[in-house]
């Protein structure tokens, strides 16, 4: 929070801060517009494009969020203009036996606001690719690009686990922690299309380097890195009790993966439960300290973590619940598990699609 300026302090204008660039003005709130095709009528099939750091997913999906047919391609993903190439062929691919009116693209990065460029994607060597512009070249129709997590929190809001909700958060708990934002029925994407980062939101004052640089982020504590650190040291520590993690990682706390400890927790396991309910609570705390921010109705909870159901939604809810400012006297948004699984991004960025 920004400290309060004294009365004594010289006023000045933030445009006027030495060294830092003259503010560009910023644009009028676009309302976004459903697209008609020619004959008027809103579009049956669009085609979303879910770009990963391995693997091209491409898929038909219709007005109720219902993939009709998927190709997958691998990702040429050091070499960027490939990248381009291997997407619109698979889209090609799908237009030749469909009839479809746009395209959306969602991949794991920055996206800059007006939807069209790639900024900066870890896993796809892209930097200021200007993806919708080289796609839309090559396939003919109109292209929106979205990060992936906004596409999947668009997904479940609209179609999936929070349909109906217009104030929603998908937090994805997995490798990192990855989020998607929608305020008010909109996808929120800031000034510059960077919102919905929580991931980075620092907890522990000097905690856990992340690999952004900074420490203490909350993906360090509450992401399946952290339930398989927790499991590791645990196991490290206390062997004679970790005997069933040990087992399913070969006999080496450095064999324990995110699936042994789902799997050990599941047979009832004291260790692994207690390590789900250490993760778990670290990220209840921070929904708490997000719901102080954005009030949502409804937290969505996805990623490759939360297939473990109520193991980690339980501590998760408890704990959200101890942190929530004025818990007395308001209303509790609902923790709940995502519906659209794997494919949430590629659905709502095919839905995106149908909006200019
Ligand atoms: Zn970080």
């Amino acid at each position: 929070m920004a400290s309060q300026r004294t009365g004594s302090q010289p006023r000045r204008a933030a445009n006027q801060i030495r060294g830092a660039p003259p503010p560009s003005r910023p644009k009028p709130v676009r309302t976004p517009t459903l697209r008609t095709t020619q004959t008027g009528r809103g579009m049956g099939l669009t085609i979303g494009v879910d770009v990963g750091g391995t693997k091209v997913a491409a898929g038909v999906v219709d007005e109720t969020g219902q993939i009709v047919e998927k190709l997958k391609r691998d990702t040429p993903a050091a070499h960027p203009e490939n990248t381009i190439e291997v997407i619109a062929g698979a889209v090609n691919e799908l237009q030749a036996r469909h009839d479809v009116g746009a395209v959306g693209i969602g991949a794991a990065g920055f996206v800059d606001e007006t939807r069209s460029m790639v900024l900066f994607a870890p896993n796809l060597a892209w930097r200021d690719e200007p993806v919708k512009k080289l796609v839309e070249e090559r396939i003919g129709r109109p292209v929106v690009v979205e990060n992936d997590a906004n596409a999947a929190a668009w997904a479940e809001a609209k179609l999936g686990a929070a349909r109906g909700q217009e104030h929603v958060l998908l937090i994805t708990v997995g490798t990192g922690i990855g989020a998607g934002i929608v305020l008010d029925g909109r996808l929120y994407r800031g000034r510059f299309g960077m919102a919905g980062e929580p991931g980075h939101y620092r907890v522990v004052p000097d905690g856990r380097l992340c690999g952004c640089g900074n420490c203490g982020c909350w993906e360090q504590y509450a992401s399946g890195s952290a339930l398989v650190a927790e499991a590791r040291d645990f196991a490290r520590r206390s062997p004679e009790a970790a005997t069933r993690l040990l087992e399913l990682g070969g006999g080496r706390p450095d064999g324990i993966d995110g699936p042994a400890v789902t799997r050990a927790a599941r047979e009832g396991d004291v260790g692994a439960v207690r390590c789900f309910e250490i993760v778990g609570s670290w990220l209840g705390a921070g929904l708490a300290d997000l719901a102080a921010i954005l009030d949502p109705g409804c937290f969505v909870i996805g990623g490759g973590v939360s297939e473990a159901g109520d193991l980690l939604l339980g501590p998760a809810r408890t704990a959200y619940q101890n942190g929530l400012t004025g818990r007395s006297h308001r209303h509790l948004a609902d923790v709940r598990l995502a519906e659209l699984g794997p494919d949430a991004g590629l659905i709502g960025a095919a839905d995106l699609a149908r909006y200019s």
